[in-house]
């Protein structure tokens, strides 16, 4: 199997800002230069394996750096990067499981991990999933079959903010002999660390906070370097998931301020929750961070931290007024994705029925909640 050569600086002990900032980055040996550079040959010279890159499919130098900080970050044994986070979690499922096997997901998900496990998986490749509400262990717990090979998460879910309960879910995965992945994406990495609660694998689409600028799309899957080594083989290097130097390199220079983002999407998500859970218009709100949320205890057990991600409805709720809510925001911007530094919201629909999916971004909350105040006015009432 290939391999690429690179070892991972041992980061161990060191805080997670030191280890945002420094993993993965290094003096280039030829400019000197302090930041590394932006490499985008796809071949590498390599007659007697001197740099232990080949092409740039396989494995890429800027990658190989990115997946260092990530892996230090994570504090996980290797990481491989992706694509697209989308790709990152799609393509472990194609590298681990096989026509027969049956995987456990969760019935709400990001809407293309959704489409596979639903569609793809059982009617393409033959592997039997089951979809389950993976916020209650005991039904995860019922519908394991001898063949289930993975147990997959989503925590916090998007668009739900609703929270699976990773040790436990990791304890029915060990038992089943199966494998339990972990879609840390809306945690944004920082707020909770699937790995130590038992996790194989935890993934993260790089686009949303880790990237943090709204201006890449990246995926990465860290945990034990045996099951990395197949998926860098196989969703990689031969399907061609493989994600581009430059991207690479942008979301390198993002996520060196990961900790201290993550730090100020959190408070102010709090303000701007607290702002709406007080507000006469407002019908309900759900953040992890709130203890009216139904799994307060479970983010505060779980997580350090309770990440930038909210929803809400105002009352008496139409789309009309929705709209309307929308096209007074004047910070806010009117756009899908998250974590990026400026704030979002867009409509999404859940188990609850329509609501605002809030992205609350790194502007003064000040800022934030007077625009929130002015959408709200199109609301009747006082
Ligand atoms: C956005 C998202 C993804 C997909 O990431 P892409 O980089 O857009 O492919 C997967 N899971 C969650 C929870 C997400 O929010």
């Amino acid at each position: 199997m290939w391999r690429h050569k690179l070892d991972i600086k041992d980061f161990r002990g060191k805080g997670r800002a030191t280890r945002s900032v420094h993993g993965g980055a290094g003096i280039d040996p030829l400019t000197r230069a302090v930041k590394r550079p932006l490499v985008m040959s796809n071949n590498n010279e390599n007659l007697v394996g001197q740099s232990g890159f080949l092409y740039a499919r396989d494995a890429s130098a800027n990658g190989r750096w990115l997946e260092e900080k990530l892996a230090a970050l994570e504090e996980a044994e290797d990481c491989v990067v992706t694509s697209s986070g989308i790709a990152a979690i799609n393509g472990t499922f194609l590298t681990l499981l096989s026509a027969g096997d049956h995987v456990i997901a969760p019935d709400i998900s990001y809407t293309s991990v959704h489409e596979f496990t639903s569609n793809h998986l059982p009617k393409q490749y033959g592997i039997g999933t089951t979809l389950v509400d993976t916020t209650d262990v005991r039904k995860i717990r019922e519908a394991v079959t001898p063949r289930t090979r993975i147990i997959h998460l989503e925590t916090p879910h998007n668009p739900t903010t609703e929270l699976d309960d990773i040790a436990a879910a990791a304890e029915v995965a060990h038992r089943a002999g199966a494998l339990l992945t972990v879609d840390g994406t809306w945690s944004g990495l920082t707020t909770q660390a699937p790995l130590k609660l038992g996790a194989d694998l935890v993934m993260h689409s790089l686009t949303k906070y880790i990237n943090g600028h709204g201006d890449a799309l990246g995926g990465a899957v860290l945990g034990r370097k045996e099951l990395l080594d197949r998926i860098r083989f196989t969703a990689v290097k031969t399907l061609g998931m493989c994600l581009s130097p430059f991207n690479a390199w942008q979301i390198m220079r993002g996520a060196a301020t990961l900790p201290m983002r993550m730090e100020r999407h959190g408070a102010s998500a709090m303000e701007v929750a607290r702002f709406l859970e007080g507000h006469p218009k407002v019908a309900w709100v759900r953040y992890p961070g709130l203890e009216s949320h139904p799994q307060h205890a479970l983010a505060k057990r779980q997580m350090t931290g309770f990440s930038g991600m909210l929803n809400f409805d105002v009352k008496g709720g139409t789309p009309a007024l929705r709209e309307e809510i929308g096209r007074r925001l004047e910070i806010f911007t009117w756009a899908t994705c998250l974590g990026h530094d400026e704030s979002l919201v867009a409509i999404y629909n859940d188990r609850k029925g329509p609501m605002f999916r809030v992205s609350v971004g790194l502007e003064d909350p000040e800022d934030l909640i007077a625009d929130l105040e002015r959408g709200l006015s199109a609301a009747e009432g006082k």
